[in-house]
């Protein structure tokens, strides 16, 4: 090849390379563009994670807008990548509320220790129940928590259980006020009917002084009539003297009359005012009595399954401890649980839970004798007391209730669910204690359980 062709190849060669750099060069600028718009998108999208990232986002987006060079580009990593790993760390109350407004994926996560939370809110409800006036909001509460809940309800569902909380408060304030103002009325009423009988006994003292000074009249102008007749000389002068005795005689009587009409008059209206007062501090002491009565089994009811609750056991059972002490009769001791109650929680929701807890509480309470006594201790846990009951007696009586909640059936969304319980028995034992005599039955219980669940177990 001569000088000329070797030259015109170098030309076409730097020509083709020139042309495929500019091809380069057009592709890496229709990428450079790509990749700008998809970091815009990615800006947008991550926006409200942080206040931190937030100002690195805008920072970055305003590289993005104008022409910018790798190094500039390069000087956002260490800012965005600090702000990004900061989003793991405990956020601050205040500004947690804002950011996880728009975490809208992460706040539909269930809140940790949900059950626990659950149980506790629903302890501290199924209290606020007891409150009449409470139970509508108290009920739009419970639905509300029906389902998981989640962090952003949290702050709410607080909020609005301080409400509540705030308003059962002042509602005891406000009874206890009521009780107070009948109580002084009560006192006073008292004090009135105190008074009545002070001046009764005064009224009789002036009763007898005013006879007496009849007596005193009387006995005078007796005495002096004699002595006028005795001194007289003529029948006229006799009779004339007699008259004007006779005259003053009945002159004191009819004193002495108006006297005692009066102070009668005054005694009556008195005693029917007595009366009427007495009528009324009577009902108003029934009042303040069913009142207390009221409250006092209200306060032992347990609310959802309207069985006696924990506090009712406790009263319960020293009573029948005192008994046992006296009479000497057998009496057991059997607490339940639920077998695998959680699971119905998770499987079914916590409404199927409470449904079955209001089921089972049913069917135990059909199945006691009148002298037995059931109650809800807690979640769900029942304990019965089975007075005048040998421990293989009683073995029976809850072999029956076993089986039969093993028969309910339950209806969840179509389908067909059944649920077991098991249960431990003791009998009263020579220097028992309430706690003592539980906890036996208690430790029987966690054995029917070991065992295999949905069974009895004595001790
Ligand atoms: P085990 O057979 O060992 O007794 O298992 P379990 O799942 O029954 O026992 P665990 O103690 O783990 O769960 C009891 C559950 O009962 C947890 C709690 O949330 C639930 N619970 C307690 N009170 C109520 C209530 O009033 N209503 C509902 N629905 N659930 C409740
Ligand atoms: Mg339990
Ligand atoms: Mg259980």
């Amino acid at each position: 090849m001569n000088a000329t062709a070797e030259s015109a190849d170098w030309r076409k060669k730097y020509f083709d390379t020139l042309k495929s750099l500019e091809g380069e060069e057009q592709r890496f600028y229709a990428m450079e563009a790509a990749l700008k718009r998809i970091t815009g998108k990615l800006c947008i999208a991550s926006l409200g994670q942080s206040p931190q990232l937030d100002i690195e986002i805008k920072k970055l987006q305003g590289a993005l807008r104008g022409e910018t060079t790798g190094e500039v580009l390069d000087a956002f990593m260490p800012t965005i990548t600090a702000a990004i790993n900061s989003l793991d760390d405990p956020v601050p109350t205040t500004a947690k509320a804002s950011v996880i407004k728009s975490q809208t994926d992460f706040s539909r996560e269930p809140i940790a220790g949900d059950e626990r939370v659950r149980a506790i809110l629903a302890a501290l409800l199924a209290e606020l129940k007891r409150d009449s006036e409470l139970h509508k909001q108290v009920e739009k509460l419970d639905a509300k928590l029906a389902a998981p809940i989640i962090d952003t309800q949290l702050p709410e569902v607080l909020s609005t259980l301080t409400e509540l909380v705030g308003q059962r408060i002042q509602h005891i304030e406000h009874a206890k006020r009521e009780i107070e103002a009948l109580l002084s009325q009560m006192v006073g009423k008292l004090d009135e009917i105190s008074q009545f009988i002070v001046d009764q006994n005064q009224h009789q003292w002036q009763s007898k002084a005013s006879s007496d000074s009849l007596n005193t009249h009387l006995t005078g102008e007796m005495k002096a009539m004699v002595e006028s007749v005795e001194s007289s000389q003529d029948l006229q002068q006799i009779r004339s003297q007699v008259r004007n005795r006779l005259d003053t005689i009945g002159k004191h009587l009819q004193e002495f009359q108006q006297r005692e009409t009066m102070r009668g008059d005054a005694i009556q209206q008195r005693t029917e005012q007595m009366r009427t007062r007495m009528a009324e501090l009577e009902a108003e002491a029934n009042r303040l009595h069913d009142q207390l009565k009221d409250e006092q089994r209200l306060a032992s009811i347990d609310v959802l399954t309207k069985i006696p609750n924990r506090m009712a056991y406790d009263r319960r059972i020293e009573e029948e401890l005192q008994r046992w002490h006296r009479f000497a009769q057998p009496t057991c001791i059997a607490a339940w649980d639920i077998d695998y109650f959680k699971k119905i929680n998770d499987t079914h929701g916590h409404r199927a839970g409470d449904r079955v807890l209001l089921t089972i509480a049913k069917c135990l309470a059909a199945r006691i004798r009148t002298t037995d006594f059931l109650a809800r201790y807690g979640g769900e846990e029942f304990v019965m007391i089975l007075s005048g009951t040998k421990v293989v007696d009683a073995m029976k009586l809850i072999e029956e209730m076993r089986s039969a909640v093993a028969d309910l059936q339950f209806h969840f969304r179509g389908a067909l669910v059944s649920v077991t319980i098991s249960c431990g028995i003791t009998a009263f034992q020579e220097g028992d204690t309430a706690e003592a005599a539980f906890d036996r039955a208690d430790k029987a219980l966690y054995k029917a359980k070991d065992n295999g669940r949905n069974q009895a177990v004595g001790s």
